[in-house]
């Protein structure tokens, strides 16, 4: 997928056979890389820089020290000291000494590198046995390079993919530069780049590929990550369309709230009480309300959002709850059945799978402005549906959805007061710069009896032994849940996901013969999604074999193992939701990590998941894990991307354009002004008009 083409212009726009250099060939190898204009080109930046600036004479080159040294291969050869161990030896000749160089379990160094060849190495020098360089970086030059793009300076090493090198790769890049960075239009204004002591675009592509010095790597990282974060923070800010102007006041006298309470089958925590007060004080003012409401998974968010929900009914207005799946949304509908029971306000459900009169007779009650309570998935959004009566709008996973779906359900009616909530706590830092406006209202307690989770990562070859733990929780009477990954959204999960369930299914089933197995994904019908859960529920199905559909809201208290197949293919955040399926009731609950992690990442975020329980403190450590723009969903929501900012290390950056963002969209909201011309550029606007995504 290209990058950049949908918010640039020409040059960007440009085919990458333009640059030259690029045939057919290595189109093709560049399209599996994302590369497929020329600013998917220029905005392929560099993950590393090796310091190449100073070649060393081979005669000072000293142990214990980094050295870069340029030379010729004077003489080479392998030999295996052990089973486990072979070397590859060779010399190196500069004008001034020779060199010996060792690879350890290389063997294919030989090869590459026959006698006469020139080389370029950089590595650690130490005197284990004599002067000698370790395992260092090699370049081979070949004759007539064009020596000062891969020594000798500052060089690039770019991400790959097989058939392309490093050598390759700069060439491109540099001839795309050489070529076309003169014409690159300015996208931020000149305010915007002297308030903020920006370099120009050109000079930041041209410093963040070919910098002659490490101060200009990073003025230039920070010009480009100031143009992702504006963009990024226009696009949010706009798209919220949090008016902090007038909206309703939702102050009249509470009828049903004390009924509704008093019916809960259990007490409120102190931290749900607060923020019920928080909220009704806010939904009362005239002012709308925007709240952020933040509680660790469990920690019941959902009975706070019926209060709030209820308020607005007792005002004469309609309340809907979007929820990011039907299962979720399925859930939702018969916990809320489950509390409004006996207060007499109509429920409803909206979502694309139900039957046709059902959502006639919602779209109905919706169109009749009687106060009710919906709850619905994206169906919620679709134009036939009019909102004309909305007092409040609840957002239940708020990552989940995208920023503009957001703009769309509030773009259906005038300022209602809106709650998002969301399961992926959002580090404080983070959640100031990117919802300043909003008031975020922390649970920063779990009802009683919620119990950390024990968590272990189960290797393989424990299996066994992990099934007869499983035994003999169902032999006490527990229940336990077997999570399988799921690449995609619910909607299109690939058949390769349900074949990875099924056969876990049947797996389970073999293995517990004496056990009654179930299996739940996105594939089913809800009537039968709804049977599985309520038979796991009742605890007629022992053993739920699941894709990550359960991630979200499920809740079976009986349920206290929780195994989590290839748990090396989720992210941190995802992990601690399905954790978090266990541990409500008030049985000792354990949480068992299987799969062979094959990156250093996914082997931290194991690590992570069995030393820490707090949602909180696995949300910092995911935020700094993640590569820029991961976190949040960002990514997926059809906003700027982030290549270069880092929403954790560059906070202070990201403040700043939070700054930017609202004065600009304060001063012009339609971006009409001539200055703010680039800003359009920017977010890939070519009228002036409303900002939205
Ligand atoms: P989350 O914040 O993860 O969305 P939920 O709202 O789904 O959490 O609540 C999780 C479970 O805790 C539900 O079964 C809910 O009924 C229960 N619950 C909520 N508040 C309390 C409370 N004060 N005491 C006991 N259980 C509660
Ligand atoms: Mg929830």
């Amino acid at each position: 997928m290209t990058q950049n083409s949908a918010t640039e212009h020409p040059p960007f726009t440009l085919p990458v056979t333009k640059c030259k250099g690029v045939g057919p060939r290595t189109e093709l190898i560049l399209r599996n890389i994302g590369i497929a204009t020329i600013g998917d080109l220029l905005y392929h930046f560099p993950r590393a820089y090796l310091d190449r600036r100073d070649i060393e004479p081979i005669a000072s080159a000293q142990p214990a020290q980094q050295a870069v040294i340029k030379g010729e291969v004077t003489s080479i050869r392998l030999s295996r000291p052990s089973r486990r161990m072979n070397i590859t030896q060779c010399v190196v000749k500069d004008g001034t000494g020779s060199l010996k160089v060792v690879w350890f379990n290389q063997p294919y160094m030989r090869r590459s590198l026959p006698r006469g060849t020139k080389v370029i190495l950089s590595g650690a020098v130490s005197d284990r046995r004599g002067i000698q360089m370790e395992n260092p970086d090699v370049e081979i030059l070949s004759d007539g390079e064009e020596v000062s793009l891969h020594t000798m300076r500052l060089v690039p090493v770019y991400p790959l993919t097989e058939g392309i090198s490093q050598k390759q790769m700069r060439r491109l890049v540099h001839a795309a530069l050489k070529e076309f960075s003169t014409f690159a239009p300015e996208n931020l204004p000149k305010s915007i780049i002297e308030g903020m002591r920006l370099v120009s675009r050109r000079d930041a592509l041209r410093g963040i590929h070919f910098p002659e010095a490490t101060d200009e790597i990073k003025a230039s990282r920070r010009r480009i990550a100031a143009e992702e974060f504006i963009s990024l923070q226009l696009c949010m800010q706009a798209s919220m369309c949090y008016s902090t102007g007038t909206g309703i006041a939702q102050n009249s006298l509470p009828r049903l709230t004390a009924v509704f309470e008093s019916r809960l089958p259990f007490r409120l925590t102190d931290a749900q009480k607060r923020a019920i007060a928080e909220i009704f004080r806010r939904m009362e003012s005239p002012t709308q309300m925007n709240v952020l409401l933040q509680g660790d998974v469990g920690s019941g968010k959902t009975v706070v959002a019926a209060c709030a929900m209820l308020k607005s009914v007792e005002n004469g207005r309609q309340a809907v709850l979007m929820a990011p799946t039907e299962i979720l949304a399925e859930q939702h509908i018969s916990s809320l059945r489950g509390m409004f029971g006996g207060t007499g306000v109509p429920l409803a459900l909206l979502s694309g799978s139900r039957p046709a009169s059902e959502k006639k007779a919602t779209l109905e009650l919706l169109a009749s402005l009687r106060p009710c309570i919906v709850v619905g998935t994206h169906a919620l959004l679709r134009d036939k549906v009019g909102l004309p009566n909305l007092g409040l709008v609840v957002i239940d996973e708020q990552h989940r959805f995208g920023v503009s779906q957001r703009a769309a359900l509030h773009q259906k009616s005038i300022a209602p007061d809106l709650i998002v909530m969301t399961a992926t706590p959002i580090p404080r830092t983070l959640a100031l710069a990117l919802y300043g406006s909003f008031a975020s209202i922390v649970l920063d307690e779990c009802p009683s009896g919620r119990r950390p989770v024990v968590t272990r990562y189960v290797h393989e070859s424990e299996r066994a032994r992990m099934y007869k733990f499983i035994r003999e929780s169902v032999d006490c009477g527990r229940q336990a849940f077997v999570v399988c990954p799921e690449i995609g959204e619910e909607c299109d999960s690939g058949a390769r996901d349900i074949a990875g369930v099924s056969g876990m299914f049947t797996l389970y089933m073999k293995v517990f013969p004496q056990f009654s197995v179930g299996v739940l994904h996105g594939r089913m019908q809800p009537e039968e999604r709804e049977r599985t859960l309520s038979r796991f529920r009742a605890g007629e199905i022992q053993i739920l074999v699941a894709t990550t559909i359960i991630e979200v809201g499920v809740d079976v208290p009986n349920a206290a193992v929780m195994v989590i197949e290839d748990a090396d293919r989720f992210g941190l955040a995802q992990l601690h939701q399905v954790r978090g399926r266990v541990g409500r009731g008030q049985h000792e609950s354990y949480c068992f990590l299987m799969g062979e992690p094959s990156t250093e990442q996914a082997a931290k975020r194991l690590e992570i998941m069995t030393s820490i329980n707090d949602g909180f403190q696995i949300a910092e450590h995911d935020l700094l894990l993640r590569g820029p723009g991961e976190f949040l969903g960002v990514a997926q929501s059809g906003s700027p991307k982030l290549r270069v900012g880092h929403l954790a290390r560059d906070i202070d950056l990201l403040q700043e354009a939070r700054k930017i963002a609202l004065a600009v969209l304060g001063s012009d909201p339609r971006l009409e002004r001539l200055e703010n011309g680039p800003i359009r550029l920017l977010i890939g606007k070519d009228q002036p008009g409303p900002v939205h995504l």
